[in-house]
């Protein structure tokens, strides 16, 4: 079920007239109003919304807008290229756009190009599903050294975002990177750096993206997470295509594979828990002994944190991380393990390194209270009311 945000506005109309020159649409008095709703962003809950939208309101009319010139936000931009199966779900969405009473407006930006209120005057509703765009930075010293990215930075990039495609990561310096964060898009990041070109090359991966991974020197990804194995925040499904990538030997310390008692009731209380476990200590054997000298590797960090980001020798470029271990202790309140500092540090060298830290719907909300707005070449702060807005569900 899609999830968003519902402004309800009182004015009837649509967006149409406001950006295109074109006859106002107007209404007889006795006809009844259709209602017009206007989907900010086409991403997965846009076109849910929209969906929904149009086979629960007969003669509903729904006018999606979205500040990219193409729509299906992060099924386009944020899926792994060697993830076809997963972005099959753009012909449903196709199938929401080719409705007659449905619109696309590409290239037009909430807070830019039209405001919150001129929607909220032209619509019956206004659903906000722009998605979450921003990163949250992980307040630790050191962030911006070059060779430092965001998740999101370098998914965009190579998934051919048009506000990424200048990112240039130096991937011809370095052997090693290092992926903050276990959970799927980390592993993504890290499939697409290890995964052999070739197969890369029959994806739909960016042609400038695919050549600079042909040009790539990083022999080995580090995956760096807070706790053991048995809560790293992968699928299963991902973790079996990542442990069988050709050519690349899979690096687990057996000591961070031994289990407590609290793990234990982890696994019993979580099938995925357990099988991502199983998955990775089965790997852990597997690949103990074999060294192929052009064999890449996946190591995998356990109970550690990142403290500091520690610059090369030019004093501008990341050049190790530093590490502090974990230990896992019971959280009182929701009674699952969390990590905490053991005050032992250690340094892992890298060239490049990539963050997960997002930000949450709720920031991006609070962000669009101060959203800046050109006007006649001024930025202004733009006056908007989003305190009436009624939070529903995301999808
Ligand atoms: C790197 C990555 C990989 C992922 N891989 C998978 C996967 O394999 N499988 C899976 O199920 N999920 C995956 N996800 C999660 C999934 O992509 C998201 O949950 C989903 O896309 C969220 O949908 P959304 O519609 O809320 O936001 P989005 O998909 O982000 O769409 C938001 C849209 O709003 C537009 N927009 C933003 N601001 C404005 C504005 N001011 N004006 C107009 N338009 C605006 C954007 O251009 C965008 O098109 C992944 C997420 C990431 C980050």
């Amino acid at each position: 079920m899609a999830r968003g945000l519902w402004l309800i506005s009182r004015a009837v109309g649509r967006l149409r007239p406001l950006l295109v020159q074109g006859p106002t649409r107007s209404f007889s008095a006795s006809a009844p109003e259709q209602l017009h709703v206007c989907v900010v962003g086409s991403g997965p809950a846009g076109f849910y919304t929209a969906d929904r939208m149009l086979k629960g309101h007969e003669g509903a009319q729904v006018d999606i807008i979205d500040r990219l010139p193409t729509p299906f936000g992060l099924v386009r931009s944020g899926v792994a290229p060697d993830h076809p199966e997963t972005k099959i779900v753009v012909n449903q969405f196709s199938r929401v756009a080719a409705n007659g009473r449905c619109s696309f407006f590409g290239n037009v930006t909430l807070g830019r190009d039209i405001s919150l209120s001129e929607l909220r005057k032209t619509y019956h509703a206004v659903v906000l599903a722009y998605g979450a765009e921003s990163d949250r930075s992980l307040g630790i010293p050191g962030e911006d050294l070059k060779g430092i990215h965001s998740a999101r930075e370098f998914v965009w990039w190579y998934n051919g975002h048009p506000d990424m495609c200048d990112l240039c990561p130096d991937l011809k310096n370095t052997e090693s990177a290092v992926v903050l964060g276990q959970g799927n898009v980390a592993l993504d990041v890290a499939r697409i750096l290890l995964r052999c070109k070739a197969e890369l090359a029959t994806t739909d991966i960016t042609d400038y993206a695919l050549d600079a991974l042909r040009g790539s020197t990083i022999r080995k990804v580090y995956l760096v997470g807070r706790r053991g194995p048995v809560q790293a925040a992968c699928t299963a499904k991902e973790l079996r295509e990542i442990l069988g990538l050709k050519n690349v030997r899979i690096c687990i310390k057996e000591t961070d594979l031994v289990t407590t008692p609290a793990d234990e009731e982890e696994m019993r209380n979580s099938r995925i828990q357990r099988r991502v476990y199983e998955l990775l200590l089965k790997a852990a054997s597997a690949h103990g002994g074999n060294n192929y000298n052009d064999q890449k590797e996946l190591h995998f960090v356990f109970f550690r944190r990142p403290t500091r980001f520690i610059p090369a020798e030019n004093g501008s470029t990341i050049g190790a991380v530093q590490l502090e271990k974990t230990v896992l202790k019971g959280d009182e309140v929701t009674g699952k393990q969390v990590a905490v500092g053991a005050g032992e540090f250690e340094d892992l060298k890298c060239g490049s390194c990539a963050k997960f830290k997002r930000k949450s719907p709720e920031q991006r909300i609070r962000d669009c209270h101060s959203r800046k707005r050109l006007v006649r070449g001024r930025m202004v702060k733009e006056r908007t009311n989003w305190d009436c807005c009624n939070k529903s569900s995301l999808c």
